[in-house]
């Protein structure tokens, strides 16, 4: 024990040392608190005497503080101890407790005693860093933003005493703020902007920033019950945190915008049933994309290998696909672009085009990236189209062949009842009592013509629709022409057509399919007569002229009086153009393919007057050899109206 004298003197430096300083007894119970000890908590040494100096002690810290005092205590040896004191204002620091044993000659221990070190300091920035790496573990292992968030206002919370947290991300691509988070304030406390509900006296509100500080990425708040500033190491401690939290904000709108890529790309893939593939040209390893792996049918938990991808390639493709693939191992075929056949196990067939390309990467290893695309509906769809493309002249002719059976009806009926009434005068003359021979002679003559005339036209009629060959003969013009006059004057009457008929002598016959000549020459001379159905202010005159040109050309003219052409002539000769409600459009057409047939040629002009021109010339000395072998004669819609 140090003497009376020295005691007071030892005090007063004790005293006067600016350190928390004490002493305890051997039950740990103080007997001695420098005063600077008593000035920092607020007490008087009878008040903080004995045990009183635990009312100071953080109520979350006093247990194990009093547990080490006591360990310590128990074995006799020099320790510490961390534990917060509260300074008289009430705020509290952290302090490192150190304490000693004071021990006799014999080394018994007399009395305890120590020295507390402010360490609030080192203590804030050990909590500040261990929230902090916290903070960004989370961030790095990918948890919720919102978490977080709300991680990051509890830690601010946790280190800054008195206050509430919140923050509130800005989605700038929405009216306001989002998600806002604040973990420790009131439910109904949504809104910042509202003021200070709930008691609160202060807010803070710092920006958080985007790393390049270009936006502001939402607000950070610090609320408090009573008016506050900040203090500098609590604005520090906010741009720490504000900068964490941008850190997490960008990861999440980063992972954001790949997560909607990825779904872009992946509808983009299952919409366009396309997959892409990734190929290791030497060590043959695949990686499917998932649309890749249904056009495949193939596992997308499994690994793809080539003998897999080659499974499933059609057996009568598979040289063709290995072939490319070989190709791209020797470094050529840099662009492929084609199309191959899968085979599903059940034998169903998938038809695929290939598009795919090279990469050489540093590394000097080739990386062959592709996309394929499921072609097989538009595959079926194309094969159905060259079906009915391939139909479709058959069908045109077999339709034509109905309308056209009614149109022969209709002709042939002409004649038939002439036939009838010829044979009637006939027996009449003969039945007279004077029997009027040569009158009978010439009326059965007229009944023999009329009736080959008939028989004529329903044989060659026929042979439009057989796949006969057609026959190429010697074909008067004229002859031909008045063929198709006779067999069409019904319609002409009908429609109270004038026709002139301007037939040149001595025409010489050109080599052609009469039948298929006269079905150019019906189709003029109906599109003439129809073309001046409406015309009472003229006559409904047609005009039909042959000719012989020089160039060893034979000519045929019609020409109508008609309403004009509605379009530009080269229009008129595509096949389908049509103006009229039941035409068909293919008249024209037909026809002057198969004049160019008999290598000649068919046009149109319009007239100086009213009306339009239609004029074909053919060489008279064709040689046979050239002409068409088979007869596509499909009629005209023209042709079969009635
Ligand atoms: P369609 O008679 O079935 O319409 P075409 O190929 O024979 O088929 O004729 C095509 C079109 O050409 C007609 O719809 C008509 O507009 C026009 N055309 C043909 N001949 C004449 C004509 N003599 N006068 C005016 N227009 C005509």
């Amino acid at each position: 024990m140090p003497d009376s004298q020295g005691t007071v003197d030892v005090h007063q430096i004790v005293n006067a040392i600016p350190a928390v300083a004490w002493s305890a007894r051997l039950d740990g119970s103080a007997d001695f608190f420098n005063q600077h000890y008593l000035d920092y908590a607020g007490l008087s040494a009878e008040q903080a005497l004995g045990w009183g100096w635990t009312a100071a002690v953080h109520p979350d810290d006093l247990a194990g503080l009093v547990a080490t005092w006591q360990a310590l205590m128990a074995s006799g040896q020099a320790g510490e101890a961390e534990a917060r004191l509260r300074r008289a204002d009430g705020d509290y620091r952290w302090f490192l407790f150190r304490a000693s044993p004071l021990r006799d000659e014999e080394g018994k221990i007399v009395k305890w005693y120590g020295i507390n070190t402010d360490i609030e300091d080192r203590k804030r920035a050990d909590l500040q860093l261990a929230g902090e790496k916290h903070l960004l573990e989370m961030i790095a292992s990918g948890a919720p933003l919102r978490e977080v968030l709300n991680a990051t206002c509890k830690f601010v919370e946790s280190v800054t005493a008195g206050c509430q947290c919140a923050i509130y991300p800005i989605d700038w691509s929405g009216p306001s703020f989002t998600c806002g988070v604040a973990p420790s304030l009131p439910a109904s406390y949504t809104d910042p902007i509202e003021g200070m509900p709930h008691g609160l006296r202060a807010v803070w509100s710092t920006p958080i920033c985007s790393r390049e500080r270009r936006l502001v990425l939402g607000t950070f708040c610090i609320y408090h019950g009573k008016p506050a500033t900040p203090s500098q190491p609590q604005q520090e401690l906010i741009a720490h945190v504000t900068h964490i939290a941008s850190i997490a904000i960008e990861r999440w709108q980063a992972e954001a915008a790949l997560r909607r890529s990825e779904t872009l790309l992946e509808e983009g893939q299952r919409l366009s049933q396309t997959g892409s593939l990734s190929w290791w040209t030497d060590t043959d390893e695949l990686l499917f994309s998932e649309e890749l792996h249904r056009i495949f049918e193939l596992d997308p938990r499994g690994a793809v290998t080539l003998q897999g991808f080659l499974a499933r390639v059609h057996p009568e493709d598979v040289l063709l696909v290995s072939g490319k693939m070989q190709l791209a191992r020797d470094g050529r075929g840099d662009l492929d672009n084609y199309q191959f056949r899968l085979m599903m196990p059940g034998g169903k067939v998938k038809y695929v085009r290939v598009v795919a390309h090279s990469i050489r990467h540093p590394s000097g290893r080739v990386e062959r990236l592709g996309a394929i695309q499921d072609v097989t509906a538009g595959r079926l769809a194309d094969d159905a189209l060259d079906r009915a493309r391939s139909e479709l002249g058959h069908v045109t002719r077999v339709m034509s062949l109905g309308t056209m059976t009614a149109s022969i009806a209709h002709e042939v009926n002409q004649p038939l009842s002439g036939i009838i009434t010829n044979a009637s005068t006939c027996l009449r003359m003969l039945a007279a009592e004077t029997p009027d021979l040569e009158g009978a002679r010439e009326t059965a003559r007229r009944t023999i013509r009329d009736g080959t005339r008939a028989a004529e036209v329903i044989t060659r009629l026929r042979a439009l629709f057989t796949k006969k060959a057609s026959t190429t003969e010697p074909v008067d013009l004229n002859e031909a022409t008045r063929e198709v006059v006779a067999l069409t004057s019904s319609e002409l009457l009908r429609n109270r057509t004038l026709l002139r008929l301007e037939l040149a002598d001595g025409l010489p016959p050109i080599m052609g399919d009469r039948v298929q000549l006269q079905q150019v020459i019906m189709n003029l001379l109906r599109n003439a007569s129809e073309a001046m159905v409406g015309i009472d202010d003229r006559p409904r005159q047609a005009v039909i002229k042959t000719g012989q040109e020089s160039g060893d050309l034979v000519t045929l003219t019609v020409r109508d009086a008609g309403a004009g052409l509605e379009c530009g002539i080269d229009k008129l000769f595509e096949a389908f153009h049509t103006t009229k409600v039941d035409g068909m459009g293919i008249g024209l057409s037909l026809s002057r393919s198969i004049v160019e047939r008999h290598q000649g040629r068919l046009w149109a002009a319009p007239n100086d007057g009213p009306g339009v021109t239609f004029a074909l010339s053919l060489p008279y000395r064709t040689p046979t050899s050239k002409m068409s072998s088979t007869s596509t004669g499909t009629p005209s819609g023209r042709l079969s109206t009635p």
